[in-house]
């Protein structure tokens, strides 16, 4: 039986063939410099249409100890990606980082180290970043929207380059857009995340995947998580509210329409409102009988 190495490297990817062998060396050189122990590096290919896989294939028949290869058949994009490959992950301290090479595998030591720290989560700051302007600055906006509405005090919530300890990111779940939020998802478990500067390089292979497109993917995701972890660990809470609200105006239509029919004499039978307000009084019952 292969031992279980301590650190893991997943690595998400979609079209990106020319970096795979040059990053996977720049981490094994890594790892070696620093002795850093047993390591394995996880390729979740997620849909690519290039020949990423074959290069994965190839890889893994050079060093089958060190390489774990997932695959979707098509894209599912890349918080899916991310979260197959953590659930395969074996290392007691899991880093994530993007196949395109922008990020610095050379950095891997710094991110153990702020870990021994005590942080559960360690975020690449990407304060120099090497992107046009129409991807920076969006993301500024979402990096304030984000600070702002869930108090988790980092600025780069969304670089790829992350450092967690197994059992914090094990505890969350990854769907949707969510891995730009993976900090909040953390704090609302209750564990820690700290930001370390790191370098970022121009991308010089394969495309961006990520446009306008995404943005208003991602704003939705911000609702969701405000909802998440304001709200989820209250669902009661959050459906009660609700319910009584409901029940609440219900009951005022249904009262106004009764005082209507007792006092002025109008027919109501036939008001959309009357059942209108029937159906907030079986809701907001509903909802509260829930909670
Ligand atoms: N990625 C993925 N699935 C997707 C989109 C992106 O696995 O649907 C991977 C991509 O191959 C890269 C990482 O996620 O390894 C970051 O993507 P990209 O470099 O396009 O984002 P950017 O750096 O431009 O924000
Ligand atoms: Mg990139």
């Amino acid at each position: 039986m292969p031992t279980k190495p301590a650190l893991s490297i997943v690595i998400p990817l979609c079209n990106e063939e020319a970096t795979l062998t040059p990053l996977f060396e720049q981490i094994t050189s890594t790892v070696e410099t620093n002795s850093l122990g047993d390591f394995e590096v996880i390729f979740v290919d997620d849909g690519s249409t290039d020949k990423s896989w074959e290069q994965i294939e190839q890889l893994k028949l050079a060093y089958p100890e060190q390489i774990i290869a997932l695959r979707f058949r098509r894209n599912h994009g890349k918080a899916a990606a991310l979260s197959v490959g953590i659930d395969k992950a074996q290392g007691d301290i899991i880093i994530t980082m993007d196949a395109d090479l922008q990020d610095e595998p050379a950095e891997i030591p710094h991110f153990l180290e702020k870990l021994e720290e005590g942080y559960d989560c360690v975020s690449g700051w990407k304060q120099l970043r090497q992107d046009p302007l129409g991807k920076t600055l969006p993301s500024r906006f979402f990096n304030a929207a984000t600070r702002a509405t869930s108090g988790v005090k980092i600025h780069d919530f969304n670089c790829g380059f992350k450092a967690y300890r197994a059992e914090a990111i094990h505890s969350i779940e990854l769907y949707g857009e969510l891995h730009r939020y993976i900090p909040v998802l953390l704090a609302a478990e209750g564990f820690t995340t700290t930001e370390i500067p790191v370098e970022h390089h121009r991308r010089t292979h394969g495309v961006s995947k990520y446009g306008w497109k995404r943005l208003f993917k991602g704003a939705l995701d911000l609702i969701t998580v405000v909802v998440l972890t304001r709200y989820l660990k209250r669902p009661g809470h959050f459906f009660g509210g609700f319910g009584m609200l409901s029940g609440i105006l219900g009951f005022l239509i249904l009262a106004s329409l009764t005082v209507e029919k007792i006092i002025f004499g109008h027919g109501i039978g036939h008001r959309p409102l009357l059942q209108f307000g029937i159906l907030l009084v079986i809701l907001g019952v509903q909802l509260i009988l829930l909670a």
